[in-house]
């Protein structure tokens, strides 16, 4: 009788996490607060949706790793800022120190964990055992080539892009619907053909980083393969999903990926208090549901997905970023109710009442007086952006 011997087995999703992402940590009362993956991954064990075998260690990105996007130099401004050695107008050259990208110890190893997370899921996933793979602790899109800024210090979205580029020579599309424009991520890959980009943001007029509009479509031969959707302020859920469904779809019929990386950051809630979206936690449901059909329809299923910003880490980003995971693992929930398990446990160190749908309770946010020209204007925006893929597949 002949033995197979049996492949490691496919999982459906996996789960990138260890406590060590908790250690990107600028300060008590910065808004980026990590602790938000700790209240993600306790709903989703408190749901039962997840168990420990769905959860895999993130590494430590190496030095050659990080300098697929990132300068030698920057590296090492890093490494000593972390040891308290750098300084303050060196630091603030790099964009360190500042009150953004404060500087806090170990600041390079707690980065480069952060990007070994992310390449962690890309492993995963382009080496098949794994059709999908989530690390939260990454997204880190405003990451520049020699500079801090933002929050981020390193861009491991970047650094996956081109890792998956050299080592399984992958055509990646890179989604990104935080509410701030991806600029780290597009500029990296700017002059690219064989990377697009799409980030869909709330405008810059008043908001960082400023960039992101629609006419940055890239450079050179990447001419063609950035793609902006900037959103007026008070954007609410249809309009935003309609900028969503609209571009994801065209892009990625127009582009045919190996695989596709979506950046989730959770701060276009109408309760992120950074931003002036108005959108709920229906989005938060349907731009995973699409990522994951797509991902099946045009990857063989190949989907990465990365957290991002998310300010509101009470009451938004747990019940948004546990939603990535549900879809990944085909989870149902078996009703609307959030775990009281989790609502007890976390109440008393939240400063604000937890809500405990995992929709949204209705008139969260006062009705928009501008809808109808908010939601006109922004389908102009979409018509714009989408406008060089729709002029040719008329020809
Ligand atoms: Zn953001």
């Amino acid at each position: 009788m002949a033995t197979t011997s049996q492949p490691s087995a496919l999982k459906n999703a996996v789960f990138i996490y260890s406590d060590d992402l908790l250690n990107y940590r600028f300060s008590n009362d910065h808004p980026f607060n990590q602790k938000r993956l700790q209240l993600t991954l306790d709903l989703l064990r408190k749901t039962n949706a997840i168990s420990d075998e769905d959860i895999i260690p993130p590494r430590l990105a190496t030095d050659e790793e990080l300098s697929l996007v990132h300068d030698r130099a920057y590296i090492e401004a890093v490494k000593l800022a972390g040891e308290g050695k750098l300084p303050g107008e060196k630091a603030e050259s790099y964009g360190l120190g500042t009150e953004d990208t404060p500087v806090f110890k170990g600041m390079h190893e707690a980065s480069a964990r952060l990007v070994g997370g992310t390449l962690t899921a890309v492993d995963m996933v382009m080496s098949k055992k794994a059709q999908h793979a989530v690390n939260l602790g990454g997204g880190l899109h405003h990451g520049f080539r020699g500079k801090a800024s933002g929050f981020c210090i390193y861009n491991d979205s970047s650094v996956a892009i081109k890792y998956m580029q050299e080592k399984y020579g992958a055509k990646v599309l890179y989604i990104d619907t935080d509410a701030h424009h991806g600029d780290g991520v597009q500029w990296s890959f700017y002059d690219d053909p064989s990377v697009c980009t799409l980030s869909i943001h709330e405008t810059g007029r008043y908001l960082f980083p400023g960039t992101g509009a629609v006419n940055e479509r890239g450079h050179g031969k990447g001419y063609g393969y950035s793609f902006n959707i900037p959103l007026d302020a008070f954007t609410e859920d249809e309009s935003f999903l309609a900028a969503y469904e609209q571009s994801f779809r065209e892009i990625v019929e127009f582009f045919k990926p190996d695989v596709i990386l979506t950046q989730n950051g959770a701060d276009a809630h109408c309760l992120d208090p950074l931003t002036h979206l108005s959108s709920t936690m229906k989005i938060y449901g349907e731009i995973p549901r699409l990522a994951h059909q797509l991902a099946h329809e045009y990857c063989e299923g190949r989907w990465i997905a990365v957290g991002g910003g998310g300010y509101d880490i009470w009451r938004v980003v747990p019940r948004a970023w546990a939603q990535i995971w549900l879809e990944m693992s085909d989870f149902k929930l078996p009703s609307d109710a959030i775990s009281s398990d989790w609502l007890n446990q976390w109440q008393k160190e939240s400063p604000v009442p937890l809500i405990s749908t995992w929709s949204d309770p209705d008139q969260l946010y006062k009705e928009i007086p501008r809808k109808k020209e908010i939601s006109e204007k922004n389908q102009q925006t979409v018509e714009k952006a989408l406008y060089p893929i729709r002029s040719q597949s008329i020809k």
